[in-house]
């Protein structure tokens, strides 16, 4: 099918012009994206075109509602030097879950997955291969009717590119956990990867990074009890050898690296539990001496050490990182997992 897929190059590739070993986070981009159009109840071929700006009414309904849906994955040089995707499928079912909730289209398997393959041989040469560093690739859709008025759009656009980076939090982070603003509440949209998400979420995390902290841990939106997740991670804490994560009821993103850390933990025979999990009892932890490590997952971090934990007025600190031993451990293999050199037992790896 991915013959299909029209392809116009780029006349002269910016790639020379770029420093792979010094990218900031999502500023750079590679020379092509993908893009296809939702237009009388059907997808329209996709084509892979030079990156660049495109147009849009004033009156795209996107703009004013956010009927908006993204993804984000990554690709990697194996050991071999090979281009290789870190389970994309998964990343496809789950956009098609965020369009569901949404309101929009399901995007055929041809068009995100033949599509990112055709646009990633394209662009390999832009995945730098310094540790920690890969290619994130940003697939999302948007809904394009010239309309001002409130309903499900009949048209829309699903476009994905890719920006070469680094790692995203070169050093442990700070977080503080939030008991007045919420980021999903029940029966809302926080399972779905939706645009407006993070839009509500902006406030209140300003409001901990002039407190100094990096991220917020949300809780839940009726009791302010809960631990559910930090910013754009999924949340794990090792209290006394047990490694224990909110269990996913509806107002938690479903992380691909939270599923991937999960299965590995399993495998290392490590106790796990996906339960709930109140503020109380990382307190209680933490007072005993047996809050061990907290870490945050997600594609962009991969697994971030959280180095302490705001919670009202005090911090409550966590070991050094060399004292991590499961974290640490889990973290060394999705990166030999990646680069190859860990057979692909889970089938997590797509060549492309
Ligand atoms: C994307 C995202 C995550 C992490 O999901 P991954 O599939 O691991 O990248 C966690 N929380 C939120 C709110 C997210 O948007």
């Amino acid at each position: 099918m991915s013959n299909s897929i029209r392809v116009e190059k780029v006349k002269k590739s910016r790639l020379p012009e770029v420093d792979l070993e010094n990218i900031e986070f999502g500023r750079i981009f590679s020379d092509h994206m993908l893009e296809a159009e939702y237009r009388g109840g059907k997808w329209q071929p996709a084509r892979i075109v030079p990156f660049g700006n495109f147009s849009l009414s004033p009156a795209t309904t996107a703009l004013h509602y956010g009927q908006e849906i993204f993804e984000g994955l990554k690709a990697y040089k194996n050991k071999d030097g090979k281009p290789v995707l870190f389970r994309p499928k998964d990343n496809w079912q789950r956009m098609n879950r965020s369009a569901k909730r949404m309101c929009m289209p399901g995007i055929p398997e041809e068009i995100f997955m033949d599509g990112l393959k055709k646009l990633l041989s394209l662009d390999q040469d832009w995945i730098p291969t310094t540790e920690g560093s890969s290619l994130y690739i940003r697939p999302f859709m948007i809904a394009t009717d010239e309309y001002v008025g409130i309903k499900p759009a009949d048209n829309y656009k699903f476009m994905t590119f890719t920006c070469p980076v680094g790692p995203y939090y070169p050093e442990p982070i700070k977080v503080y956990i939030e008991e007045k603003y919420s980021r999903a509440a029940p029966g809302g949209v926080g399972s779905a990867k939706a645009a407006g998400n993070y839009a509500a979420s902006l406030y209140p995390a300003r409001l901990a990074q002039e407190k100094g902290y990096r991220q917020l841990v949300w809780t839940d939106a009726k009791e302010h009890r809960y631990i559910e997740e930090s910013g754009t991670m999924n949340i794990f804490f090792v209290i006394n050898g047990k490694v224990v994560t909110p269990e996913l009821e509806g107002t938690i993103l479903k992380g691909i690296t939270r599923d991937s850390v999960l299965t590995l933990l399993k495998d290392e025979g490590y106790p796990v539990e996906e339960r709930k999990i109140t503020v109380s009892e990382i307190c209680q932890a933490y007072e005993d001496g047996t809050l061990e490590d907290v870490f945050g997952t997600g594609t962009a971090a991969t697994l971030a050490h959280i180095k302490a934990i705001g919670y009202r007025d005090r911090d409550m600190e966590l070991p050094p990182v060399s004292e991590r031993k499961i974290s640490s451990k889990v973290l060394k293999r999705l990166y030999d997992i990646k680069l190859g050199s860990e057979l692909n037992k889970f089938n997590w790896i797509i060549h492309v």
